[in-house]
Formats: structure tokens, C-alpha cells, sequence
């Protein structure tokens, strides 16, 4: 806050400093021009108000006496060509208008500041007077010209100290204004630091209000905005992810301590000993599945899923699929009716396609009742192939589908076989499928079946390939 305002400060004073010597040199010049065009109006007045007296003396010199000239405000001097005052005007009395320079020779009029002590500051003008060796010197207060100056002068000194004032009222509220937005910002940023310090649950950023969105600061601010959006939904997932992990972790850690804490409590028989090992043999199955398929899940998360991108026939893989699951569907008498496509060349990663299918076919089975069908097709359309796995289980409701891909997602089903995956499947599959640019789609009605669709776009790749890698292993 210190900053900002030390900046605002910074801003206004700069704001007024150029005004200030932009206003001031402007009305020194104006001033300058002033004061110019005043002169030469007064030097303007002298020669018109000499022009008939110098007409008389250059006509007649007897005719026109000069001393008898008492006009108020002018003064007059007649002079020979060497500088003697020959007649001077009644108003003068003893007074002498001197100049310093004078010339017998002078051809146009000579101008020139002269002040007295009992006539004040006056302004005088030698004239020659044609075709005569005299000069006629006329004199006029600068009274008047000098109070238009004046009141000038105060006018310039009193409307540049206004315009000043009114500037830095101007500045002060722009760019308080122009700068509110990197308050805000700096607030928000501070708030975000502690929340994230203390560990604070609620929204990570407080959304700044975007005053103006089209200007430099108004962008700044809503990139601001959706960054921390973004970032407030990571973190979230992140805690998310975190908790739910460490919750399914428990569970199969909590059966594992407990059934050998039980073993150990007393000397037991080999079946018992036999039997514990058998559960805790299916819970670090369930562990390590569930570790297995955090790890697949963070290397997606990382952008690290390293995709092999090998030549295969995706008909084949899929039938690995369906006849590893096989044994398990004839168990809860569901059968797998196969309508695959032949020779169906794709490019990409061989296992985790495998994975894929079976997380598919594990569902189905889990999730479908005895005596059911499950129904496995793969078609190629142009550009890509589809896989579907069709099944008359028990269905998602509308409500529950859009979160099944979420990890850690389950649905509680009556009768479904104990879940493996512990609710990452669905999410692990969305990941492999992205991993080769495809899609998932999932319709389901309650009490009819499901249908997942995988959609996987084909990568072209030449003929040769394919054979050559058919022929390596027959
Ligand atoms: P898990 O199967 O381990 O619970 P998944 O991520 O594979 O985890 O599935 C998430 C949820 O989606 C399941 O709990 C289940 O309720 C639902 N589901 C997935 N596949 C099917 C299906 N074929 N039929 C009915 N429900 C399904």
C-alpha cells in the first residue's frame, strides 16, 4: 500500500511539474509577445504624435515654437545636429530628455527607455527632420503600457497557480483511479499468500472487479482472475485427490493390521495361518492395484504417460482381453459375444490398450447380474475405430454418469462383485484413451445395461509395417 501510494505521489508530481513548465514557458512567451507588440504601439504613438510637429519645423522653423507645446503626457525637444537643446515644450520646464546615443546623421528615428525623477519612466524617440541639420525629441510616459504588463503579469501568475491546483486534483483522482486496479491486485495477491500459508479452505482469490475489461490494466486484471480459477481447481483437485487416496489406503492397510495383529495374538494351525495369508494376499493385491493405478494417474496428470507407438491389430488385443476375462464372466454365467472387425491396424501402445479393454469388461462384469450377455464390437469408420462394450447390468443413473470418470467415483450397486480398481478405473481409461487422442462416450439406462464407446482416432501408417511385424511373430 505504501508503494502505491508512494507511485501515486510520484505520478502526481510528475503530472505537475510538466504542466507547470509547459503553462509557465507558454505565458513567458506569450509575455515576451505581450510586451513586444505594447512597445511598438507606444513607439507608434511617439511618431504620430511628432509627425505634425516635424512636418511644421521641417516647413517653416520660426513658424512652429516648439516651447509653446504644452500637450499633457508628451514631451518635446528641438535640437541642432550636434545635440544642443535649441527648444524644449512648456511641460518640461528645466527637465533634459537625454539619450545616449544621438547622431547629426541619423536618417530613421531613435528609440529609447529614459527614466526621470519627477517625470517617471517615459519612452522617447529621436526623429530627424528631413532636409534639416535638427532632431526633434519627443518623449511619452510608459505609465499605461506598463500597468497592461502588470496586470498581466498577475493574471499569468494567478490562473498558472489554478491551473496547478486543478491539475493535481485532475491527477490525483486519475491516477488513483488508474491505479486502483494494482491495489486491488496487490490486496487479493497478499489475502491469496496468507490463505495459501495458513492453509485456509476457502476461495483461493477473491475475483477483482473488472472495471474497464478492454483496457491494458482491465485484462491484467481478469488474466489475473482465471489464472487463480485455474489454479483454486488444481489445488482443490489436488487436496481432493490427495484425501481420497489416502482414505482408500486405509482400508486395506486397516484389514492387513488387523488380520495380523489377530495371527499373532495367540500360536494358530496351519489352515489359519493359511487362511490370514489368503486375505492378506488379496488386500496387497487391492493395494497395489490401487498404487498402480495412482501412478498411471499422475504420470497423465504430468503430461509423462509414455505411449508406445507401435503397429498391432486392435481386433487381436482385444480378444486378449476378452479371453483373460472369460474364465471370471463364466463364473457368474455371463457370457462375452464377440463382433469384432478383422485386421484392424492401429497405432498405439499395446498394454495400456490391453488395460483399457479390461477395465471395460471388469465393469461389466462386476456391475451385471448372473446370466447376462455382454457384448464386445469393434468397427472401423473412416479416420478412426470404435470399440463398444455393451452389457445388461444394472445401469448408471443420469445423476451419477457425468462423475463416473472423477477418481475415486463409485456408485454403490446391490449385487456388484467387490470393486478392484477402487474407483479409479473409469478415470485410468479416460487417461489412456486422451494419451492416444480419443474419446469416451458412456450411455446407460438403470435396469437395461450399459454401453461405453471408445472412439480412437487412426493414425495411417503403411501396410508394410503391419507385416512385417506379422510375420516377426508367427
Ligand atoms: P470401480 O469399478 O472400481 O468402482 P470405476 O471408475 O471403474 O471404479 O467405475 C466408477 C463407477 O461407475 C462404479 O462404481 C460403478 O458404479 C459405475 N460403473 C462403471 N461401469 C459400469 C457398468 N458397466 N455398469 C454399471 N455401473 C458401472
Amino acid at each position: 500500500m505504501i508503494r502505491a501510494r508512494t507511485l501515486r505521489f510520484r505520478m502526481m508530481a510528475l503530472f505537475v511539474v510538466i504542466v507547470a513548465v509547459l503553462l509557465a514557458s507558454s505565458d513567458f512567451a506569450f509575455y515576451l509577445l505581450l510586451s513586444h507588440s505594447v512597445r511598438a504601439q507606444l513607439d507608434r504613438q511617439l511618431l504620430v504624435a511628432a509627425a505634425p510637429v516635424a512636418r511644421d519645423i521641417a516647413a517653416e522653423l520660426n513658424s512652429h515654437d516648439v516651447s509653446e507645446l504644452d500637450a499633457p503626457d508628451e514631451y518635446f525637444q528641438l535640437l541642432d545636429g550636434l545635440g544642443h537643446v535649441l527648444q524644449r515644450s512648456r511641460n518640461l520646464h528645466d527637465t533634459d530628455l537625454r539619450m545616449a546615443l544621438h547622431s547629426a546623421d541619423l536618417t530613421d528615428p531613435l528609440f529609447q527607455d529614459f527614466t526621470d525623477p519627477q517625470l517617471g519612466s517615459l519612452r522617447i524617440a529621436l526623429i530627424p527632420i528631413p532636409l534639416k541639420p535638427l532632431l526633434l525629441r519627443i518623449g511619452m510616459p510608459t505609465r499605461d503600457s506598463e500597468q497592461v504588463l502588470g496586470n498581466f503579469r498577475a493574471m499569468g501568475l494567478v490562473l498558472l497557480c489554478l491551473s496547478l491546483l486543478a491539475t493535481a486534483g485532475v491527477s490525483a483522482l486519475y491516477v488513483g483511479r488508474s491505479l486502483a486496479p494494482i491495489n486491488d491486485l496487490t490486496r487479493n495477491a497478499a489475502e491469496t499468500s496468507s490463505r495459501v500459508a495458513h492453509a485456509d479452505a476457502r476461495a483461493l482469490w477473491t475475483p477483482l472487479i473488472v472495471r474497464h475489461p478492454a483496457d491494458e490494466l482491465g485484462r491484467l486484471a481478469e488474466t489475473f482472475n482465471n489464472l487463480f480459477v485455474r489454479v483454486d481447481r488444481a489445488l482443490r483437485q489436488l487436496r481432493q485427490f490427495v484425501s481420497d487416496a489416502s482414505h482408500e489406503l486405509r482400508t486395506p492397510l486397516s484389514v492387513l493390521q488387523g488380520e495380523t495383529e489377530l495371527v499373532l495374538s495367540m500360536p494358530r494351525g496351519t489352515d489359519e495361518y493359511q487362511a490370514t495369508l489368503r486375505v492378506i494376499d488379496g488386500e496387497l493385491k487391492k493395494l497395489t492395484h490401487i498404487v498402480e493405478g495412482l501412478f498411471t494417474l499422475a504420470m497423465a496428470d504430468a503430461g509423462e504417460l509414455r505411449i508406445n507407438r507401435e503397429p498391432l491389430y486392435l481386433n487381436e488385443v482385444l480378444e486378449d482381453a476378452c479371453a483373460l476375462v472369460e474364465a471370471r464372466a463364466k463364473a457368474r454365467r455371463i457370457s462375452i459375444r464377440r463382433d469384432l472387425a478383422e485386421g484392424v491396424s492401429f497405432v498405439g501402445d499395446e498394454a495400456f490398450l490391453h488395460q483399457l479393454f479390461l477395465i471395460f469388461l471388469d465393469n461389466a462384469i462386476k456391475y451385471s447380474s448372473p446370466d447376462t450377455q455382454i457384448t464386445v464390437t469393434l468397427a472401423t469408420e473412416p479416420g478412426f475405430v470404435q470399440v463398444k462394450f455393451q452389457d445388461q447390468g444394472f445401469g448408471i443413473s443420469s445423476e451419477h454418469r457425468k462423475h463416473v470418470f472423477e477418481r475415486f467415483y463409485r456408485v454403490v450397486q446391490a449385487g456388484a462383485v467387490e470393486a478392484g480398481s477402487g474407483g479409479l478405473g473409469l478415470a485410468i481409461a479416460q487417461a489412456i484413451a486422451s494419451a492416444h487422442e480419443g474419446t469416451i462416450e458412456c450411455q446407460s439406462t438403470i435396469g437395461v445395461g450399459s454401453l461405453f464407446s471408445v472412439i480412437l482416432p487412426r493414425t495411417v501408417r503403411s501396410k508394410s509395417s503391419f507385416e512385417d511385424r506379422q510375420r516377426a511373430t508367427r
